[in-house]
Formats: structure tokens, C-alpha cells, sequence
């Protein structure tokens, strides 16, 4: 702490025996990383972010899907080939697998807020270059009844803080979930398909935007391809999704 002396010069205040027992203290209280635990980290360490998000996997340009190596950046998986969906690129900044998806049930279901803040900042660093041409982060959104049982849209609060990390704008209103729909896990392809058929609706005047569509898991894509066909209808250009796990 320093002080203004009385000619005008800085003097630096005694420090006393409280601040020096203070330090101790404060190394104690230091947030710990969510993971291990062990580690100080706010709330990831460095060796865990390391171990598990930094890992660079050949993926599909466009979906994200795991390729066998080698894979040349820009390389698309069979599907994205053959039948296209309608957004244009993916990032995932891991495997939908252990201690991945342990994290994502922590913040969705345990409330871990600290954790959507460490993929938040983590997606920012990985898509930092796309999100400078990006119009809008927007999250995918839940259903009204879903966000009210649960307190918060997890997309909505790792988006947040995207959207502060690479300075673009969030837009939570650009998009609304008109129904639930069930756990796409659950169900076979043709019928993720129909479950979120006509699920969402845009808003608003979405000509000639590039929006970056922010969620938790990506599993099969139909509901981020229904999400991105219908920002197309509505006059988006281009759609890139920022997931933090990807499913095998
Ligand atoms: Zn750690
Ligand atoms: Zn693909």
C-alpha cells in the first residue's frame, strides 16, 4: 500500500505483522481447480487444461466427427460429404468422454457455474480467429419449462462468457426453443431427426449475419443442423457451431 507523503512524494506504508500472516491464508483460500482439485486454477489449471482440451484430434471441417489420421485441415467426414447440413463448421474442444463429460454433468446438473466459465474461455481461445467475423454468439436454447426446473441454460452461461472473452456480441434473442424435445442421446438418428423438427424459431433480422451457435454436447448434429436451417430461413449467411464435447 502506498501513501502520498506531505511533499507530494510516495511513501510506502510499514507492512504490518496482519498482512504478512494474511499471505498464508490467502494461499489457502486460492480457488483449486474444479477438476483435480489440488492445483490452484479458476477454475481449471493449467495442467488440466493441457491434459484434457488441448489436445489437437483431426476432425471434420464441418462436423467435428473424429477422422482417422492423417487428416488434412478442411478434410470432411462421409456424411458431411454426402448429405451436407446446414451449418458450415464445427469446433469441439474435446471427445464427449471421461473426465469431459463428468465436468458437463457437474455444471448442468450439479450447477458449477465456475466450469461454463472455463469452456467459455477455453472455445474463445480455440475459435478466436472465426469469432472475429462473427455477428452474434448465440446460445442454443431450452425450453422455457427445462431452464425453469434447472435455474439456467448452461449454453446460455458458457456463451456469456465467450462473448465477453472475444468482445462479439451475445444474442440470446435471435433464437427460441418453441417445445422440448427428449434427450437426443436417447434416441436412433431418423428419430433425432423428427424430435427437433420445427423445435426452434428465429428472431428478428438476421440478413447477411454469421452467427456462432454455442452448446455443451454435440451428439448426432440434428439439432444444430435444425437450429442452422432455420437462421438460414431467416436470412443468415453462415453458421458455425462451438461445442465443448463432441460424440464419438
Ligand atoms: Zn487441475
Ligand atoms: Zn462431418
Amino acid at each position: 500500500m502506498t501513501t502520498s507523503g506531505p511533499d507530494g512524494g510516495v511513501e510506502r506504508a510499514p507492512r504490518s505483522l496482519f498482512v504478512l500472516g494474511m499471505a498464508p491464508l490467502r494461499r489457502l483460500l486460492a480457488p483449486r481447480c474444479v477438476v483435480c482439485d489440488i492445483a490452484p486454477g479458476d477454475p481449471l489449471c493449467a495442467g488440466c487444461a493441457q491434459d484434457f482440451f488441448a489436445a489437437q484430434v483431426p476432425r471434420c471441417a464441418v462436423c467435428a466427427l473424429r477422422l482417422p489420421a492423417p487428416a488434412q485441415p478442411g478434410d470432411r467426414c462421409g456424411r458431411c460429404l454426402s448429405a451436407p447440413p446446414h451449418f458450415d463448421a464445427t469446433i469441439a474442444l474435446a471427445d464427449y468422454a471421461p473426465p469431459v463429460d463428468r465436468m458437463i454433468a457437474a455444471l448442468k446438473f450439479g450447477g458449477r457455474l465456475p466450469l461454463a466459465s472455463a469452456f467459455g474461455a477455453l472455445l474463445a481461445g480455440a475459435a478466436q480467429r472465426l469469432l472475429s467475423g462473427a455477428d452474434a454468439i448465440c446460445p442454443v436454447p431450452l425450453a422455457f419449462e427445462r431452464q425453469a426446473e434447472r435455474g439456467f441454460n448452461q449454453a446460455h452461461e458458457i456463451a456469456r462468457r465467450m462473448a465477453a472473452a472475444c468482445d462479439r456480441p451475445l444474442r440470446g434473442d435471435i433464437l427460441l426453443r418453441t417445445r422440448h424435445t427428449a434427450a437426443q442421446m436417447d434416441l436412433a438418428l431418423a428419430e433425432r431427426r423428427r424430435n427437433v423438427r420445427g423445435a426452434f424459431v428465429a428472431c428478428g433480422e438476421l440478413a447477411d449475419m454469421h452467427i456462432a451457435v454455442i452448446d455443451d454436447v454435440m451428439t448426432s448434429g440434428s439439432t444444430l443442423d435444425e437450429i442452422a436451417t432455420t437462421l438460414k430461413r431467416a436470412g443468415a449467411v453462415r453458421v458455425t457451431n462451438l461445442v465443448v464435447a463432441r460424440t464419438a
